[in-house]
């Protein structure tokens, strides 16, 4: 995979490639990165990349003209000037009005050869560029960065350790979202912790193999309908949850509702 990454300040991307696992997959040739700094394709000797506003407003916008003189230098292509069908990389517009990124589209994103990922600054780029080139517009939340190199991170961080060979599939398998549930608690060293001794569950100490997936597969459910419900709602109605899944959910929807009703009642 190649993450080829345009923007003003490519620096503050540089050092993400160098450290830890995603340094490794780089050196191994398994992830390539490309920084481009859009103020080289600037055409005054001042290399401005920003100018006010049409209409007014506050705030400068990015100059279209560098940043598509940036983009053709990737490979991107303009599809008013080759059409739809040319072959062209993938260029996305890392923006807060994109749609929502997610995980199923950081596993789609990662069985990409190449991602062109534009980095915006002060109120953004202008929209002739993403008319001309940009193939996706995402978001990574709903708030407002000051800038795309942050937003960027996100989806390199979250897609690189999908791509085949980064990370042994078994770290993978009972992630967070994966079967649509979060992940289950974690502990460690030591079983009692603190001065009022936090213990470890007993049942994770008993090397009872299948009492601990049971354990975890109903912590997973537990915590997904406590944090983020839609969650389960959505893996029912995508038929993703197997049988004892779908018991496990029964149970404790039914269980909380008789506690909501007792609490009512109090
Ligand atoms: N004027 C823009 C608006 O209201 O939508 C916000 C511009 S923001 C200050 C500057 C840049 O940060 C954007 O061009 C975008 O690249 C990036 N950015 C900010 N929030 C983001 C988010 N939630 N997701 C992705 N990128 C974001």
């Amino acid at each position: 995979m190649k993450y080829t990454v345009l923007s003003l300040f490519p620096e503050l991307i540089d050092a993400f490639f160098n450290l830890s696992i995603l340094g490794k997959a780089v050196e191994r040739g398994i992830v390539e990165y490309c920084p481009v700094n859009i103020r080289d394709f600037a055409f005054d000797r001042h290399k401005t990349c920003d100018d006010a506003p049409y209409g007014g407003g506050a705030g400068m916008l990015m100059l279209a003209e560098p940043l598509g003189r940036a983009l053709e230098s990737v490979g991107a292509r303009n599809r008013f000037e080759v059409g739809d069908g040319a072959e062209k990389v993938r260029v996305i517009y890392l923006t807060p009005s994109g749609r929502p990124f997610t995980q199923d589209l950081a596993q789609e994103l990662s069985q990409e050869r190449e991602l062109v990922l534009i980095c915006g600054r002060y109120e953004g780029i202008d929209q002739r560029i993403i008319d001309a080139y940009v193939d996706d517009e995402l978001s990574i939340g709903d708030y407002v960065l000051s800038s795309g190199e942050t937003a960027a991170l996100v989806l390199i961080d979250a897609t690189y350790r999908l791509v085949d060979e980064v990370i042994t599939p078994a770290s993978l398998r009972e992630e967070s979202f994966g079967g649509g549930l979060l992940e289950y608690p974690q502990y460690t060293r030591p079983e009692i912790y603190g001065n009022v001794g936090l213990k470890v569950p007993e049942i994770l100490l008993s090397g009872h193999h299948e009492n601990i997936r049971r354990w975890r597969l109903m912590k997973r459910v537990e915590k997904t309908l406590a944090m983020r419900p839609e969650l389960i709602a959505r893996g029912e109605s995508a038929g993703l949850f197997d049988e004892e899944t779908r018991s496990l959910i029964a149970e404790l929807q039914q269980h909380k509702g008789a506690k909501d009703e007792r609490d009512k009642g109090d």
